[in-house]
């Protein structure tokens, strides 16, 4: 007789535990804004990463109805924001299952939208974007879902009660009764664990402060960090903690000691409570062992998603020369075999498909033959997007007697980002004042769109952070996928991947305390003696380094490797 309460049967080793990864931000579709970042393109990425080693992965986010914000730029540079409107119907499945948690006192009402990931192998993985637009909801209530990163504190620990208590209850509502690894993507999901510590006090009836109720938690538990400096901590004073979450739950956790110095600090929360901890770069997982020294600390470097962020070009060349390649992509190992002539043919289409945007955009006819640097990320000050403009001078006299170049920005600062703003006037009024030179181009709107574009388009991609700031940094992995070579400081992933002259070349050396001269001195002297001379003069050369950029890079730092380390180093513990 079949007893429909047992558990699937576990067919031996072969397939994982389930896994329930939970994100703030997650970037799905270009036509869904539910992300501000870096962190929403990892989840995403690691999702689909998820969906092609066939791992069984939920993804849990919030909904976003008003998504992260519209960017208005004046000739200044001057950043304005507007809400995104969308119809999420347009995308996603709206299914009847409701949860709900105490917000206040009041019985907040959640709803799943559900986005279907479906990978080139026919795996599925759903992930559902948790709603409180719902009328059973106090008008207050029904916001809740709306801004990514609005808000004040009040506004964000409200989300993140949605995000974190929300989303283990919406768990058990779909049914899922037997995930066994709990993935906090950054600190925002933190009060999960105090969810789970509920139910494994209900379940074993013990008081849940009870030591094996707490380490029952902790076995399910795993946290990833992406913060190297200590002000990018999300962190409520008690008051308000106990405001939104009760003085049940603030006792709860002042009586577990998860509490840090009388604040409820999320990054502290989840690393009490996890298992396995991990930065996501080797460089950055040494970083937050300095500033977590309680807690042994792994590294799992960041990787992207290969088929989403390989342009169509060199999709055609991949499919072509090593067609297993989407399927696994340590194949693009092999791409060290395809004749440079049709990488360099593939890059010249990518070229003009991101020149024929740029002018969709902006108006501005760049030149195709003209070598096109890329720069695009957030903006915000550590980033250093101004870092380039430093001496004007010396850029006209590159550009005049080494070889011309031209110049694609783009990025968001956050609306309270006021040194974010700040470059982006600096960026244009470096633009003005090169305009007869050096062609700076700034697209307004950064997005997932764009990014495949740029990132597969330009000649060179240039990243210019303050070290140790950056935890890995992605855009670099996706120009490589596409043959592009990067300019960068070493830190973040960029320490592991690049070798000089190879796959990219370095801005100064990987020593923390090198100072800013000497940082620009070495971009400056990289491009005018070997890179720019380098483009124009030894074109096989450069070929061979987009060549090696995709064999040497692409075929590492991409989410199915990142996500086998998951399963071999995270999700399959005792393995
Ligand atoms: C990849 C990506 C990022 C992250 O870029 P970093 O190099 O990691 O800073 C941010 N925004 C968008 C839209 C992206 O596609």
């Amino acid at each position: 007789m079949v007893d429909n309460k047992e558990p699937p049967v576990n067919n031996g080793n072969a397939m994982p535990a389930v896994v329930a990864y939970f994100s703030m931000e997650v970037g799905l579709d270009t036509s869904i804004p539910t992300y501000g970042g870096g962190l929403g393109m990892l989840a995403g990425d690691s999702l689909r990463g998820g969906a092609d080693l066939g791992i069984p992965i939920v993804g849990i986010s919030l909904l976003h109805r008003k998504g992260y914000f519209h960017q208005h730029l004046d000739a200044q540079g001057n950043q304005t924001e507007s809400p995104v409107e969308w119809d999420p119907k347009t995308c996603l499945e709206p299914l009847d299952t409701r949860a709900s948690i105490t917000i206040e006192g009041r019985q907040v009402w959640i709803r799943p939208w559900r986005f279907l990931i479906r990978s080139a192998t026919e795996n599925e993985v759903p992930v559902y974007l948790l709603d409180t637009a719902l009328p059973e909801n106090s008008p207050f209530d029904q916001t809740l879902t709306d801004y990514l990163y609005g808000g004040d504190d009040h506004y964000r620990l409200c989300q993140e009660a949605i995000l974190g208590l929300g989303g283990v209850a919406m768990l058990r509502a779909l049914g899922y009764n037997d995930v066994e690894t709990y993935h906090m993507n950054e600190g925002h999901s933190a009060l999960l664990t105090i969810a789970l510590l509920r139910e494994e006090s209900a379940r074993s009836g013990l008081p849940p402060t009870e030591r094996q109720v707490m380490e029952r938690v902790g076995d399910e538990c795993v946290f990833t960090t992406h913060t190297p400096v200590p002000a990018g901590m999300d962190r409520f004073p008690m008051q308000l903690a106990r405001q939104i979450l009760g003085e049940e739950t603030t006792a709860l956790m002042t009586e577990c000691g998860c509490l840090h110095f009388d604040t409820l600090n999320m990054i502290a929360l989840g690393l009490f409570f996890s298992r396995y901890i991990n930065g996501v770069s080797m460089r950055h997982g040494e970083i937050s062992t300095n500033m977590f020294p309680s807690y042994p600390i792994n590294s799992v470097t960041n990787g992207v998603h290969a088929a989403t962020w390989t342009s169509e070009p060199f999709r055609r060349l991949y499919d072509s020369h090593i067609p297993e390649w989407r399927y696994d992509n340590l194949y693009l190992r092999y791409s060290i075999n395809i004749p440079l002539d049709d990488i360099y043919q593939a890059h010249i289409e990518a070229k003009q498909e991101l020149l024929r945007e740029v002018e969709r955009r902006s108006g501005v006819r760049l030149n195709p033959s003209i070598m096109t640097l890329g720069f695009a990320r957030r903006m915000t000050t550590y980033k250093r997007a101004d870092m380039l403009f430093s001496d004007l001078e010396r850029l006209r006299k590159i550009a005049r007697e080494v070889g011309p170049f031209q110049i694609i920005y783009s990025g968001k600062a956050h609306p309270r980002d006021e040194g974010g703003k700040v470059l982006i006037r600096k960026i244009f009024q470096a633009a003005a004042a090169l305009k007869d030179t050096v062609t700076v181009v700034y697209l307004e709107e950064y997005d997932m769109n764009l990014a495949m574009h740029l990132c597969a388009g330009v000649d060179l991609w240039l990243n210019t952070p303050k070290q140790p700031e950056e935890a890995s940094g992605t855009s670099g992995m996706k120009a490589a996928l596409n043959g592009v070579p990067s300019l960068s400081i070493l830190d973040g992933w960029w320490v592991e991947g690049h070798i000089e002259g190879v796959t990219g070349w370095a801005i100064g050396d990987s020593k923390q305390d090198v100072s800013i001269t000497s940082e620009i001195n070495s971009l400056y002297d990289k491009l005018e003696h070997v890179i720019i001379p380098m483009f124009y003069h030894q074109q096989r050369t450069y070929s061979q380094s987009m060549r090696y950029a995709i064999a040497l890079n692409g075929s590492y730092f991409n989410a199915q490797r990142m996500m086998f380390q998951y399963l071999e180093h995270a999700y399959m513990p005792s393995h």
